[in-house]
């Protein structure tokens, strides 16, 4: 017997029949003799109309209340889901985040899970209940509700699984696995071959982090911390393995060498030109973004000619407005020529651990990408991943040329 932890993304709670059929799985895990805890999304779009219907009230809605708004859509999932179980003689007990408790800190609509106690949750298994929990939320040290970004309910399923020691978090989502890049972008019957039965923690962390949106990246990163065994899985279709994402290396020497393609519509370019070539620019520069709590992610500075150097980087598009009126306000500060940017970009990028062993990986995405006519903007590196940032209009054509060039096509 173990101890799971299942969650359902939005789509798999999309409708009182898809609730139906994940009673169904669940009760068969539970029959096969574990005890399981669920984690649950919203239903499909729920949280994009909460969104809308806050902005409706204040353009920029008051976090503590937003977060307040947007934590009703899973409530509604976990009470219906208890009901199915119900329905199907299955003891089920929901509970949102607040009550399980779920502790984060106070940073709303982007909240950190601190601290979970597990007490209730296991009495409840004990008594052979399923434990049904609201994803995505959270409760503050101060009480507030909070949530924990979009996509979070994956980090709740993970923490809740650290925090009970489950033998394995599976995530249940409408892909029966990780795929070499978005199914939306290359067409499906290259990629059906594609289904990956194992990645590697860390292919997963920058796929994750590059904008594939399998799994939330704070799950991915939970997970290696406290090395939680984590599965994506098909809630759409039946006895799919799904995929595994392992801790230890594919010594495989057959393995791509690329595993994956992941891109990203979440970025804007910022330059600040002309800036003085001294110490204490770049500081000056990001730790001003980072004060207004923006995430910066590509950073290019040039060497400097003539005492002034041009600095650039990138942020969420959301980020944009706010980051380009910080840099005005410190044109002067900073001595710089000119502020400006562009958030009409993306990023795209190669991912995969064989790149650590294989020479000139970075020089064949550069290529490709020259011979479609694709201008590359900035460039950034590690050890297991190359991306570009390219003008947006070609962010299918990149991905679909490189998913080729790669040969994921046969993977
Ligand atoms: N419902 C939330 C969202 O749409 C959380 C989640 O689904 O993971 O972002
Ligand atoms: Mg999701």
């Amino acid at each position: 017997m173990a101890l799971i932890v299942q969650k359902y993304g939005g789509t798999s709670v999309g409708s009182p029949e898809r609730i139906k059929n994940v009673a169904k799985r669940v009760a068969k895990a539970r029959a096969e003799g574990h005890d399981v805890v669920v984690v649950v999304s919203a239903m499909s779009g729920e949280t994009n109309r909460l969104v809308a219907l806050a902005h409706e009230m204040q353009e920029f809605p008051d976090p503590r209340e937003l977060d307040v708004v947007l934590a009703t859509g899973e409530q509604v999932t976990i009470g219906l889901l208890a009901m199915a179980l119900k329905d199907i003689g299955v003891p089920a007990k929901s509970y949102t985040g607040w009550q399980v408790a779920v502790q984060t800190d106070d940073a709303h609509t982007k909240a950190r899970i601190d601290h979970i106690d597990g007490g209730k949750m296991r009495a409840d298994l004990k008594e052979g209940r399923v434990v049904i929990v609201a994803g995505f939320q959270g409760v503050t040290a101060g009480g507030d509700i909070s949530t924990l970004g979009r996509g979070g309910s994956d980090t709740s399923a993970v923490a809740l699984a650290a925090a009970l020691e489950a033998d394995e978090c599976q995530i249940y989502t409408d892909v029966d696995g990780v795929y070499t890049t978005d199914p939306r972008v290359v067409p499906l019957p290259a990629l059906l071959l594609a289904g990956m039965s194992t990645i590697s923690f860390e292919e997963m962390l920058e796929l994750a982090s590059l904008g594939s949106k399998v799994l939330q990246i704070r799950s991915v990163e939970f997970a290696g911390k406290y090395k939680v065994r984590l599965r994506v899985l098909s809630s759409l279709e039946d006895g799919g393995e799904g995929t595994l994402i392992t801790f230890e290396e594919d010594e495989n020497m057959e393995q791509a060498v690329v595993k994956g393609i992941a891109f990203d519509k979440n970025q804007a370019r910022i330059n600040v030109r002309g800036v003085s070539d001294k110490p204490g620019i770049a500081y000056q520069i990001l730790g001003s973004v980072a004060d207004a709590n923006i995430e910066v992610d590509m950073i290019i500075q040039n060497v400097g000619a003539q005492g002034t150097t041009d600095f650039s980087f990138t942020v969420p598009r959301g980020d944009y407005k706010q980051t380009l009126d910080l840099m005005n306000g410190l044109k002067d500060s900073l001595g710089a020529a000119e502020v400006n940017g562009d958030d009409t970009v993306c990023k795209v990028s190669i991912v995969g651990v064989g790149m650590r062993s294989h020479s000139g990986v970075a020089a064949q995405m550069f290529r490709a990408m020259a011979e479609e006519g694709i201008n590359i903007q900035m460039i950034s590196t590690s050890e297991i991943k190359v991306s570009v940032l390219i003008d947006e209009k070609y962010m299918e054509l990149a991905t679909r040329v490189l998913h080729k060039t790669f040969g994921l096509e046969q993977a």
